[in-house]
């Protein structure tokens, strides 16, 4: 059977409901897949071969039932972010290496509901922070398209393992580019939906007023049927939105004549990297072919966004954080009758030099003296941020920029100037801060390397976003370049 593990959502599901294949060969397709390259790509964190057959037996049984849907037999990577019941999930932490939940996020919970095959857990930079999965306590994942080169973060393992051709698609997490970013360094799709869209109940909490889940896929039609699988209402997780989700995919195939895009100057300045600016040039022209019109744009908040993120994500993670200190969760330091020693000493051993970082930080801006300075100051910024795209969503419907000002960097080239590793997200904290939907989709390559394009709409337009992404998709033929790995 010729390559199934290198099929779409889309395709697989055709060829499950007509009894072409079975879920249990393809989920077969990807682990042999797994056992080829992953010594290579080091996508995973855990790998779950036996409970992926047998829920591809079980997917089976219900598509010879005439049951299930667009997801029901097809293989998935979850981020090790995301609790998994009965399944290791370390947020590539020393702090939770043993840590097995005992229930599963919602958002997992829904793609299992509906027949989904874990094949395993992606790596991540360590709770999450990071833009290169080198941060995991655990290993690097490689960039399929170098091996040399990083994959992006902290959905590291998400992207890589899609564009490996190892899972069809993967559930990462975003909060200041997470899914996107390295969606566009491994020329697959990446979606981060509007905040409180997608349930973050079990998600291990990062920056809990960024953090949302989101899909990785080949395409964009795959990503709207994640989607719509994981939208929704969760009495669970406060912050959910109650407003009925739509059918994100129904409408993908409409044309995106008269639809208004904008090009924010603000992301085309310095640093952009040449070859990089070039495709998304392209790409806009392209998008201009299909019948939008273009318009420069400006969102002069954009130069604050890295500052005010790096204030908010600390402070909101030094709280997060609080929690693993030997006592409840997690590694626990044994050797000592000294309560505060045994804390110390399990939050020096449980955490890396990343989320050490981040915890001071976020300390430091919290406490009393400096809450107003930072904290207060971030959340003022924030405002302005949000405020600023408001306004420009006036005028148009959606911005184009580019996902990342740089393609896939060598590993270890920026892991000694955390400022530098921080610049990686310019283009899309800035979605976050305001809570809205980005999504990136491949646009090109420079020097052999993907480069992405960056969507970004008012909140709830994902169905614009996505219908966009697909035409542009459907013109071009990025989508369709493989990784020789
Ligand atoms: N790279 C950013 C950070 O380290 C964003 C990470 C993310 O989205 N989880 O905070």
């Amino acid at each position: 059977m010729a390559e199934l593990n290198w099929l779409s959502i889309q395709e697989a599901h055709s060829q499950l409901t007509s009894r072409q294949i079975s879920s249990v060969e393809l989920t077969q397709a990807c682990l042999d897949r797994i056992d080829a390259v992953e010594d290579r790509v080091q996508s995973f964190l855990t790998l779950t071969p036996e409970i992926a057959l047998a829920q591809a037996e079980e997917a089976d049984r219900m598509l010879a039932a005439g049951e299930g849907g667009p997801l029901t037999g097809v293989p998935v990577q979850i981020k090790d972010v995301m609790c998994t019941e009965g399944v290791l999930t370390t947020c590539a932490s020393r702090m939770l290496e043993n840590f097995v939940p005992v229930y599963n996020a919602t958002a997992v919970e829904r793609i299992i509901s509906r027949g989904a095959v874990m094949l395993g857990k992606g790596n991540m930079d360590e709770f999450a922070m990071g833009s290169s999965c080198e941060n995991s306590a655990f290993h690097p994942t490689r960039n399929p398209w170098d091996l040399e080169r990083v994959p992006g973060g902290s959905s590291g393992g998400a992207a890589a393992s899609v564009a490996a051709g190892e899972a069809i698609y993967a559930l990462g997490s975003d909060t200041g580019g997470s899914v996107r970013q390295p969606a566009a360094l491994c020329g697959v799709v990446g979606l981060k939906p509007t905040y409180g869209l997608v349930s973050r109940y079990g998600l291990i909490a990062f920056a809990s007023s960024l953090d949302q889940i989101g899909p990785v896929g080949r395409t964009v039609a795959d990503c709207a049927l994640v989607l719509n699988a994981i939208a929704g209402h969760d009495p669970r997780d406060a912050t959910s939105v109650t407003r009925e989700p739509k059918d994100y995919y129904a409408g993908l195939g409409r044309d995106i004549k008269g639809l208004r895009l904008g090009v924010p100057e603000e992301y085309f300045t310095d640093g952009i990297e040449p070859g990089t600016r070039k495709a998304v040039e392209e790409a806009v022209s392209t998008l201009e072919g299909l019948g939008a019109s273009v318009r420069p744009v400006s969102l002069p908040t954009t130069r604050y966004a890295l500052a005010c993120y790096y204030i908010i994500a600390p402070s909101e993670c030094s709280a997060n954080l609080a929690r693993y200190d030997g006592v409840k969760y997690g590694y626990s330091y044994q050797d000592t009758d000294d309560m505060w020693e045994a804390m110390e000493k399990t939050r020096e051993y449980g955490f890396g030099p990343e989320v050490t970082r981040r915890v001071m930080l976020g300390t430091y801006a919290l406490s009393s003296g400096y809450y107003d300075a930072y904290y207060l100051k971030a959340q003022q910024a924030r405002t302005l941020i949000r405020q600023d795209f408001d306004r420009v969503f006036q005028e148009v419907d959606a911005l184009v920029t580019p996902t990342s000002p740089v393609t896939a960097f060598k590993i270890g080239e920026k892991t000694g100037d955390p400022v530098q590793m921080y610049l990686i997200d310019v283009c899309t904290l800035p979605v976050n801060i305001a809570g809205l939907p980005g999504l990136s989709v491949p646009c090109g390559f420079s020097e052999g390397l993907p480069v992405g394009m960056q969507l970004i709409g008012p909140h709830f337009s994902e169905e614009t976003l996505l219908r966009t992404a697909h035409a542009y998709e459907t013109a071009t033929q990025w989508s369709k370049a493989r990784a020789a790995i």
